[in-house]
């Protein structure tokens, strides 16, 4: 079901993880974020979007993530985005044979096990360096992007509307979660990332994490401020007091305490 969180902007949130896809109204259509995770969710998101009467015209993968990369033959076959980065790291990803397999694999031991369309994975064109908006015909969609949490991470300012459609950050019940590789690196891309998104937090109304709830004005700083205190701490060695790990964490997301152990031990190597 999709739900309205500012005009011509709805959200479709999804099971797994929570995971949002963001539908931008545009003139002949719509932007699509992030679609969602599995066929049956995807399958109802077309059907909404056929009783709007609305094509999909534009589609954008914030992230070389599996689970912000799918599609539906149903929602057609309007060019699919992401930043020049992102598009070379699904590249890479998908040169290797195995890789939808080993996807499929992982999804094994979720509850998504054998529900999510792998076919159309990653079928994204990447936007030359630079590119400042999403090429479509709709109100602007800039484009922030760092290299927090995953190669060519790209935050979109929905910016008539005052949206910002986070992808993997920002999240009330995720701690950020670093990229692979060097730790102390992926610090300091993350705390880059955060000055980038408070730089625009002021044109901000609504906050759309790509996992977690949508937050309203008062939310986006206190959520760039609630991750960059988790980082810099990491950043530190001190003991993290973040609400989202720990006996203060949402019921069903135990699991992020486990996460942020495991951060806590590649910190330790
Ligand atoms: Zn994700």
């Amino acid at each position: 079901m999709l739900r309205q969180v500012a005009e011509g902007v709805l959200v479709h949130e999804s099971e797994f993880v929570q995971s949002n896809g963001v539908v931008v109204r545009g003139r002949a259509g719509v932007l699509l974020i992030d679609p969602g995770v599995t066929g049956s969710e995807i399958d109802c998101l077309a059907n909404d979007l056929r009783e709007l009467g609305q094509p999909v015209v534009a589609g954008f993968s914030t992230h070389p993530d599996w689970d912000h990369l799918l599609w539906h033959a149903r929602l057609g076959e309007a060019p699919r985005y992401g930043t020049a980065r992102c598009a070379a790291a699904v590249r890479e990803q998908l040169s290797d044979a195995d890789a939808k397999a080993r996807i499929a694999a992982h999804l094994i031991e979720t509850e998504v096990a054998g529900q999510v369309p792998l076919d159309l994975l990653g079928l994204i064109t990447g936007l030359p360096a630079g590119t400042a908006h999403v090429p479509w015909d709709g109100p602007q969609v800039r484009i922030i992007e760092h290299q927090a949490h995953a190669p060519g991470h790209a935050a979109l300012l929905i910016e008539e509307r005052g949206v910002l459609v986070a992808g993997d950050m920002l999240s009330d019940v995720l701690v950020p979660m670093l990229d692979d590789g060097d730790v102390a690196t992926a610090i300091e891309e993350y705390l880059t990332a955060l000055r980038l998104l408070e730089g625009v937090a002021g044109d901000v109304d609504v906050v759309v994490p790509g996992h977690g709830s949508v937050g309203g004005s008062g939310q986006v700083q206190a959520r760039i401020d609630l991750d960059r205190a988790y980082v810099l701490a990491l950043r530190n060695g001190q003991d993290s007091a973040d609400p989202r790990i720990g006996p203060s964490a949402k019921p069903g997301w135990e699991w992020v305490s486990d996460v942020h152990e495991g951060l806590l031990r590649r910190l330790a190597q």
